[in-house]
This record gives structure tokens, sequence and C-alpha cells, in this order.
């Protein structure tokens, strides 16, 4: 029988949430490159580029992939003959210990992204706790481990409904993935739980992304039953919708696709679908009473040497100096180095500054003619500006667009994935200009970054207005003056070109 020690457990718990927040798993860094040598479309090219950079750099650096440094997911098989050595706690309050310590670790701060009361106050709970557990009580000795740390961005993304029995599936998730936008950050990997009950399809869409990436193996071998067919037939086809990398347009959208099942009622047929985006992130360990786990690092040489130049061709911005006038040039799809100042601002800080603005108060901080960037850093270690400071999602501040750029002067946002029409028609009739940042590069952005400080809203921790003093810090313009928007032109040309040329998405 094993005994096991409560601070085995936890510190088990902290390890590998350490170890996932800077080491993306090997598997998933090998698909990242294949996908990255196959790729024709230039901007999904560049951004898998980024992705891999940033992934080395962060193995190297121990700082987060991204900074959005998620929710903790874990699912426990705790063997029935297991004893717990002198433990007090529960074992949900171990796994949470776990988690604060991770997050709290000084060497390596991650960003407290929970927040309790979440249809009323929403305060953070400043240690990334609770996280949510999942258990399961099994044969044997050993208590075994799955846990991730899930993406705001992509969890967004989730869908769930309850099909008739009769009808597709594949169906389902070619007319839903497309929905999804770019805000889960693809390249990356579709969960799907199929049958049980509404709420076992959705855990086990979770759970089904904790497995490691294999469907070139799945494809030599052949489908040996139903949900091995549909794995198949959805990624080929998701990837022919030409989203690709960010949504930009391109080969590669998913990775792999992820199925689980389980019996259902005669009159139902629940499915849910989780994508996990590029800062895909889980361990996995046992402890037998032996001692906390012991979780190796990748080899360096897991981790391809990719480089990646803008060429000399590309666009300089001066932030500080920038005219309405010069944006007018800029053109959707292209590429922009940005140096100078720069505002931060997302989802509690447009809140606020719309809130003044109903009441007729004055901002704290002047936007005319400024850019803001969607952004909620890791706070620093060492001798760090600013810890991972990788784009927030657009489209939540879609709903402020067209009245802060009335009635502030704004002249341009920087955000990842798309923007919905709202904000499209809003930055067209202001001649304003969105840029995009690739999501989960956010420690090499955060090396354009020189200077930072927190201007308005300090109470708001990572959501609180910063100026950033960047040097060029790389982006695409997404939305150009004219409204043009890359997220929309880049995946029609692309599914297209897969149509017309038949461009195998085949994995190898
Ligand atoms: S890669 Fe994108 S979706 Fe994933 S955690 Fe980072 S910002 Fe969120």
């Amino acid at each position: 029988m094993a005994v096991i020690k409560q601070d085995d457990l936890i510190q088990s718990v902290a390890d590998a949430l350490q170890y996932i927040s800077y080491y993306h798993p090997v598997d998933f860094i090998q698909a990242v490159h294949e996908a990255y040598q196959r790729e024709e479309s230039q901007a999904a090219r560049d951004a898998m580029a980024q992705i891999l950079i940033n992934s080395r750099m962060c193995a190297t650096g121990h700082r987060p992939i991204c900074q959005d440094t998620g929710i903790v997911t874990v699912f426990a098989r705790v063997g029935m003959d297991v004893r717990w050595d002198g433990a007090t706690m529960s074992l949900d309050d171990m796994i949470n210990e776990g988690v604060r310590r991770a997050y709290n670790l000084p060497e390596n701060v991650l960003r407290a992204s929970i927040l309790a009361d979440p249809a009323g106050k929403r305060a953070n709970t400043k240690d990334n706790t609770p996280a949510v557990i999942h258990y399961q009580i099994v044969p044997g000795d050993k208590v075994e481990i799955d846990v991730a740390a899930k993406g705001g961005g992509s969890e967004n993304k989730s869908k769930m409904v309850m099909l008739n029995p009769s009808d597709s599936i594949v169906d389902w998730v070619l007319k839903t993935v497309p929905t999804m936008g770019a805000g889960w950050c693809p390249p990356g990997m579709l969960g799907i739980g199929i049958g049980g009950t509404a709420e076992k399809a959705a855990v086990l869409a979770k759970e089904s992304l904790m497995d490691s990436i294999d469907i070139h193996e799945l494809r030599a071998r052949g489908p040996q039953n139903r949900v091995e067919e549909l794995r198949l037939e959805i990624m080929d086809k998701v990837n022919a919708l030409g989203i690709g990398a960010q949504g930009l347009g391109g080969l590669t959208t998913v990775l792999d696709v992820k199925i689980k099942d389980y019996p259902t009622h005669a009159a139902s047929l629940p499915v849910c679908m989780i994508p996990n985006c590029a800062a895909t992130r889980h361990a996995h360990f046992v402890l037998d009473g032996s001692g906390p786990a012991q979780l190796e690092a990748p080899p360096m040489d897991a981790y391809p040497e990719i480089t990646w130049e803008v060429g000399s061709s590309v666009r300089r911005v001066n932030l500080d100096t920038v005219t309405p006038e010069e944006v007018l040039s800029w053109k959707s799809g292209e590429t922009v180095l940005l140096s100078g100042k720069m505002l931060t601002g997302r989802d509690a800080a447009h809140k606020r500054m719309v809130d003044m603005l109903n009441k007729g108060e004055q901002l704290p901080v002047d936007l005319k003619g400024r850019f803001i960037y969607y952004v909620g850093p890791v706070d620093p270690v060492r001798d760090e500006v600013v810890g991972p400071a990788g784009p927030t999602t657009a489209t939540r501040m879609d709903k402020f667009t067209r009245q802060i750029l009335d009635q502030t002067g704004l002249l341009g946002m920087i955000g990842k994935s798309e923007r919905g029409p709202i904000a499209i028609e809003a930055i067209k009739d202001h001649k304003a200009v969105y840029l995009m940042a690739v999501g989960g590069a956010a420690y090499l952005v955060a090396q354009a970054i020189k200077k930072a400080d927190v201007l308005a809203f300090p109470e708001l921790g990572m959501e609180a207005i910063y100026e950033f003093e960047v040097k060029d810090m790389p982006v695409t313009v997404a939305v150009d003056t004219t409204g043009e928007s890359a997220h929309i032109t880049g995946p029609q040309i692309w599914q297209k070109k897969i149509a017309d040329k038949s461009l195998a998405v085949e994995v190898e």
C-alpha cells in the first residue's frame, strides 16, 4: 500500500504548474514545427515562427509562454488503496496549496487571473486558486494527476450543443469553428466530448486535451472505429477552412483533434468542443509514495532553431510622432515594427473609462493620437521591465470601440484575433487602425518593451493602464483605415486556394 505525504502532492502540483508555464509538451513543439515547415501562407508562417522562437526562449529563460498563465484544471485518479500520511488537508486543499505555491514562486511569478464572485465583484483571489478539479476513484495504490493551465482566450471559445441523434457531428463542427474566430490562438487542438449528458460531454472534451498529439500515428495505421474516423475527417475538413495560424489564413488551423465518447440516452447526442491554444500546457505525474514527482525538462534539441527576419523593407513606425495621415497608407496584412510609447488597457480599464465618459468625467490619460495595447502582463522578476506581455482577445473590447474612438481621438489599437463588425465599422468611420500581435508569443513580445509605468487604475493590477515604451515590436495590420480585415480576407483566400489546388492538408 502506498503511503503518500501531503507535502509531496502539494509540491508535485506546484512543480508541474511551474514546468508547464515555460515548457510546451514536446509533441506540441514538433507538431507546430512540422506545420511551420509545410505552411505556404507567409502571415501564418511568420506567426508560427514567433510561437516557436518564444517557446525556446521560455524554456531557457524559465518564464511563461503566455501572459495568460491560465485557469488550473486537474484530473486526479486516486487509488482506493492509497493511504495519506498525516494529512490535515482535503485533497482539494492540497491541490490548491500547490497552485498557490506555483503562482507565487518569486523566481517565476505567474499571473493570477482567477476572480471570485464572477457575477458580482469579480475580485482577484491573488494566487490563481481555486483550481477546477475532477476526481476518479480507481483500483490501486497510486495517485495519478493530469494538470493543465488553460488560457481564457481559448476556453472562451468552447461550444456545446445537444444534437438530434441523426444530425452530423462533422457538419456542426464545420459550422461552428469559423464562429470561434481567432481568439483561441490557433494553431492548436480541438477536444471533443460526445455522449453522456451535457456536463459529461464537457468534461470528456476537456479530458481529451490531456493526451499527446498522435494524429500522425493514427493516420499511418488507419482508423479502427468511428471515433478515429471522425478525428481524421474533422481534422482535414477544419484545416481545409483555411483559417490558419492566428486566423490569418493558411494550411494549418488544428494540429490534432481529440475525441472521447460515452454512452448516451436514445434521444440525445450531446457534443462539446473545447479548443486548446498555442499555449497548450499540460503535464502528467504519478505519486506512488516514493516522494514528489520529478518532471524531466525537454531536451533542448527538441526546440527547432528558427530565425525570423522581418526584412529591410518593413514599415517602421514611431508611435511618438505618428499622425492620422500616416496610418491612411497602412494596408491590411502588412507587417509593421512599432517603436515609442503606447498605452495599455483591457476589459476592466475599458469599462472604467466608458463609465467615466458616460458621467462626463475626464479620463486619467489622454488617448488622443495614441495607440492602446490590449494586454494584462505578468509581473516582472529579476531585472525585467515587465513580465511576458502578449496581446489579449480584442473582440472583448469591440463594444467599447466606437465610443472610445468618438470621444477620445484614439488612433490605434493592438490586440489579438479579429474584430467584429461593430468595431470594424467604427475603425473605418474614424480612419483608425487595428494591429495584431501574435497570441502565445508573450515572452518574445516582452523583449520589445523597454520601459513600463503604471499611469492609471493601479488597483486593477494586471488590468491597470500602463505606458509601455517599445522598440521594434512586430505587429500585423489586421484592420486598416478602409475597414479591410486580414482575418476576413486571409481565410477566404486560403480556403479557396486549398479547394482549388486540392492542397493536401494531411499531416504526414
Ligand atoms: S495563447 Fe492565446 S488563448 Fe492561449 S493563453 Fe495565450 S493568449 Fe490565451
